[in-house]
C-alpha cells in the first residue's frame, strides 16, 4: 500500500510519544515519574461530570450541530465577556474536538501552500506540523531565555516577507510558561494589521498564572485588531478536561462559516456530552479553576526551588501554564549520574534521565 507524502511532511507528536514510552515502562512494573503531557492530574470538578450525566440521560447523545450547540456557543460567549469585556456573537464561535482540532481547522481554513507562517521558538509541538498539514510553511523566529522567551516586534516584522499570511502566538506558552508582555503583544498586533497579516492566538493557558503574571488577550486590543483575530481556547486546561475534548475558536464570522463547513465533513460535531459539559466548565462556578491554580503554584514554587538547587541547571521564571523548560546544555560531553554516561544533546539527556532516574521528559528539541 502507498501511502500520501503528506506523512513525510509530519512527525509524531513528541509529547504523547514520550508519554506512551513512560506508560510502557510504568506498565513494566517500573515507578516512572512523568512530566510528559501538559495534562491536569485533577479529576474533572463534580458539577462538570453531573452535568454529562444529566445530558446524557435527557437524551442529549446525538449529532448536534457542526459548530456546536446554541447553548454553548452562547455560554462561551457569556464567559469570554466576564474574562476579558470583549463582545463576541455566537455566529462567530466554532466549537471543536479540542483546541488541537480548532487550530487545524483555523489553519485549513486561512492557508494555501507556499503560504508562510511565523512561529517563535520554543513552541508547542504540534504547531509546525499542523501548519505543514496545509502545505504552508513555518518560518521560526528563536527566543531566549535571556529574553524572557517573548518575540519582539523588530524580530516579528524581520521575519515577515511577502508570503507571510498568519502569525502563532501563544501566551502564556507551552513549553516556556512565557507570559508575554501587552506592549509586545500589542504591537505585533498592529503589524499585522499594518501589513495584513492574520494572528491566531493561543489562549488556553489564560486563566492559569502566576504572582504578578497577567495573561492579557489580543481580542483587547480593538475591533481592528480582531478583523484579523483567531482566538483559541478551550476547556482541557484550566477545567481538567483533556479527555472531554473540547475546544473552540473566536473569528470574524466568515471564517467561522469555513471552519464549521470542514468540520461538518470532518467530524460531523463535537461530542454531545462534552459540549453540555462544557457548558457547566464556562458558565457554572470557578472556584475549581481557582483551587486547581493554588496546587499548581505550590507544585510550581517546589519544582523551581529544586531545579535551581541543581549546578548547572537553568531554568526561567514561568509566569503561567505548568511548564518548565530547563536549559541543560552544561551536561553535555561531561560524565552524568551514577552511570557515569556522557549525553551531547538534549534528547540523550532526556533519555538518560528516564533510563538511569526513571523521570520522563520531553527533549527540548521537540519544541
Ligand atoms: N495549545 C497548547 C499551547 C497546548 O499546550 C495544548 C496541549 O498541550 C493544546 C493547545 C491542546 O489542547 P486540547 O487538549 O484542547 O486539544
Amino acid at each position: 500500500m502507498r501511502l500520501a507524502k503528506v506523512l513525510d511532511r509530519i512527525e509524531p507528536s513528541a509529547t504523547i510519544a514520550a508519554a506512551a514510552k513512560a506508560k510502557e515502562l510504568k506498565a513494566s512494573g517500573k515507578d516512572v515519574l512523568s512530566f510528559t503531557l501538559g495534562e491536569p492530574d485533577f479529576d474533572t470538578p463534580a458539577h462538570i461530570r453531573e452535568a454529562a450525566k444529566t445530558a446524557m440521560d435527557a437524551g442529549d447523545t446525538h449529532y448536534t450541530p457542526a459548530g456546536g450547540t446554541a447553548e454553548l456557543k452562547q455560554a462561551i460567549c457569556d464567559h469570554v465577556r466576564a474574562d476579558c469585556g470583549v463582545e463576541y456573537a455566537p455566529s462567530q464561535v466554532v466549537v471543536s474536538n479540542g483546541a488541537k482540532h480548532s487550530i487545524h481547522n483555523a489553519l485549513t481554513a486561512l492557508l494555501d501552500p507556499g503560504d508562510e507562517v511565523v512561529i517563535p521558538t520554543p513552541y508547542w509541538v504540534s504547531y509546525s506540523d499542523l501548519v505543514r498539514l496545509t502545505g504552508a510553511e513555518p518560518v521560526f523566529v528563536p527566543t531566549t531565555l535571556e529574553d524572557g522567551f517573548v518575540m519582539s516586534a523588530d524580530r516579528f516584522r524581520e521575519a515577515i516577507t511577502d508570503k507571510t499570511r498568519l502569525v502563532m502566538l501563544n501566551s502564556p506558552g507551552n513549553p516556556t510558561g512565557s507570559v508575554w508582555p501587552e506592549s509586545v503583544l500589542r504591537e505585533i498586533a498592529e503589524t499585522c494589521v499594518e501589513r495584513d497579516i492574520t494572528i491566531l492566538t493561543d489562549e488556553i493557558y489564560a486563566k492559569l498564572t502566576y504572582g504578578d503574571a497577567k495573561a492579557v488577550s489580543v481580542a483587547t486590543f480593538g475591533s481592528e485588531v480582531r478583523e484579523r483575530l483567531v482566538v483559541v481556547n478551550g476547556v482541557s486546561k484550566a477545567y481538567a478536561m483533556t479527555g472531554w475534548r473540547i475546544g473552540w475558536t473566536l473569528s470574524p464570522e466568515p471564517l467561522a462559516k469555513g471552519m464549521t463547513k470542514l468540520q461538518s465533513q470532518e467530524t460531523s460535531c463535537p461530542s454531545s456530552v462534552s459540549q453540555a459539559a462544557a457548558v457547566a466548565a464556562v458558565s457554572g462556578p470557578q472556584d475549581c479553576v481557582g483551587e486547581m491554580l493554588a496546587e499548581f503554584a505550590k507544585r510550581r514554587t517546589y519544582t523551581l526551588d529544586r531545579l535551581r538547587g541543581i549546578d548547572g541547571v537553568k531554568v526561567g521564571d514561568p509566569g503561567g501554564a505548568f511548564y518548565a523548560f530547563i536549559d541543560v546544555r552544561s551536561f553535555f560531553g561531561k560524565p552524568l549520574g551514577e552511570s557515569k554516561r556522557t549525553v551531547d544533546n538534549a534528547s540523550d539527556f532526556a533519555a538518560a534521565l528516564l533510563e538511569d532516574a526513571l523521570v520522563a521528559t520531553v527533549t527540548g528539541d521537540a519544541f
